[in-house]
């Protein structure tokens, strides 16, 4: 059963950050007014029959905050905490996300406020339906490209495309990512995320003089980003000391055994009751001795009152929104490294756009290729924030605003203002 707490606006923190480095960027203040506002929020209601025979109503959203650059692309989260400050602080980061690896999208979000941990097959089959056929005349390959995100799956994915396929009465599989391999699915999306977590990790630890092999890893989420990246890290010989889950953490001095950490997380649907480590709270997690911590579960993990107790010399934000504004300054005061979700967890987004591209060209890909694109762009990238951040003086995070930032108000400024 997931709870849900959270009181302050993500979206207010998520534009602390952004105004830092418009700041720097000297935007003028009608274009910051512009990208401070989504450009269109949709809220619903959701009726659905319960197995039982009882109707029930849940909210729906979708946030579609901005297109310049494309259509607007971004994940469906199924969680009791989704509020439309969530979704829209979601919408906004997806929009800096994809300018950040230079993508041809916009950003854009969506989710429904329920638990999917208390419902059964049935029930979200139906409840994804119709969330589906309330957008169906906004979304669509060439307007919003939903994809997966907490709490969704490849099979909530599929009845999203049935259900708008069916509506439009066209075979669509460009209008939603992440679907199974059997409906036009990319090989190479279910792992994106991770292993694009684990490449700037990687890459930024050979910066760092952290040898893989003397590494020690702590990750808090271990769902199908954290769980994905572990074994990427355990792949390259680091030790993942850490792990977690909304049941609690793992801790073993000696490195978790990741493969039957994922298999039993697998069966249980849970890390619960998991016996390779001693049993900590999810907050020690966070805290633990290690040079390496990838935050992956959801916003505000890392917060003014532990970022003062956190060891690692490295942070990768494989969640969005991990870090409050006020933990950033800490981990900058102290010398810790960060790199910011927009830029470490675009790998899926960035294997999301390779599987929209090959739906819409009827023409898939090995996995080695998708793999291969995927490491160019986020290294390519990477680099590009890398050096910004050196000649501005200016930690990572700022660095990647400014190169979304500009990219974006490039389009913006090239199209013109509709106004
Ligand atoms: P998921 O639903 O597969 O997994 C989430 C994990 O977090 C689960 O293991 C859950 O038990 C755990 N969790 C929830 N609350 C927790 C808590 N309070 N403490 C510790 N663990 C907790 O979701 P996911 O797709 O892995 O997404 C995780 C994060 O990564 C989210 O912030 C999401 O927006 C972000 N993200 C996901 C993708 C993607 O492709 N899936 C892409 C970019 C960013």
């Amino acid at each position: 059963m997931l709870t849900a707490a959270r009181e302050v606006s993500v979206f207010g923190d998520a534009i602390a950050y952004f105004n830092e480095a418009a700041s720097l960027l000297d935007l003028e203040a009608g274009m910051r007014r512009l990208l401070t506002k989504p450009s269109r929020q949709i809220i619903f209601s959701i009726p659905f029959q319960r197995d039982s025979g009882e109707l029930e109503v849940y909210t729906g959203y979708r946030v579609q905050y901005n297109f310049a650059r494309g259509p607007a692309k971004g994940g469906i989260r199924y969680h009791p905490g989704v509020t439309l400050d969530e979704v829209t602080a979601l919408a906004f980061w997806m929009t800096w996300k994809c300018a950040v690896v230079d993508l041809p999208f916009g950003g854009g979000k969506g989710g429904v406020t329920c638990d999917p941990t208390t419902l059964s097959k049935g029930e979200l089959e139906r409840i994804t339906r119709r969330y589906a056929a309330e957008l169906v005349e906004v979304v669509g390959p060439d307007k919003d490209v939903p994809a997966p995100d907490v709490g969704t799956t490849p099979q909530i994915m599929a009845w999203f495309f049935d259900t708008y396929s069916m509506h439009t009465r066209q075979h669509t599989p460009s209008v939603v990512t992440g679907k199974p391999l059997e409906l036009g699915g990319s090989r190479g999306r279910v792992e994106a995320t991770g292993r694009g977590v684990s490449l700037v990790a990687l890459a930024q630890m050979a910066e760092m003089g952290i040898e893989p092999k003397n590494a020690r890893i702590a990750i808090q989420g271990f769902g199908n980003v954290g769980s994905v990246a572990a074994k990427m890290f355990a792949d390259r010989g680091c030790s993942i000391v850490g792990i977690s889950d909304v049941s609690g953490g793992y801790y073993n001095e000696r490195g978790i055994d990741i493969a039957g950490a994922t298999a039993y997380s697998q069966e249980h649907h849970s890390l619960e009751g998991y016996r390779g480590g001693d049993r900590v709270t999810n907050q020690a997690i966070l805290e633990t001795p290690c040079d390496v911590l990838v935050p992956a579960a959801l916003e505000k993990q890392l917060t003014v009152e532990n970022a003062p107790r956190v060891h690692a010399k490295l942070i990768v934000e494989g969640a969005n929104g991990p870090t409050t504004p006020e933990a950033d300054h800490i981990f900058h005061e102290r010398g810790i490294v960060v790199i910011p979700d927009i830029l470490a967890n675009a790998g899926g987004v960035t294997v999301s756009y390779f599987e929209w591209a090959q739906d819409r060209a009827g023409y898939f890909w090995r996995e080695s290729e998708v793999n291969e694109r995927l490491a160019e762009i986020m290294l390519e990238n990477f680099a590009r924030v890398r050096e910004l951040a050196a000649t501005r003086n200016v930690p990572y995070r700022t660095a990647a605003y400014m190169l979304a930032i500009n990219r974006v108000v490039q389009s913006m400024n090239i199209r013109g203002v509709y106004a």
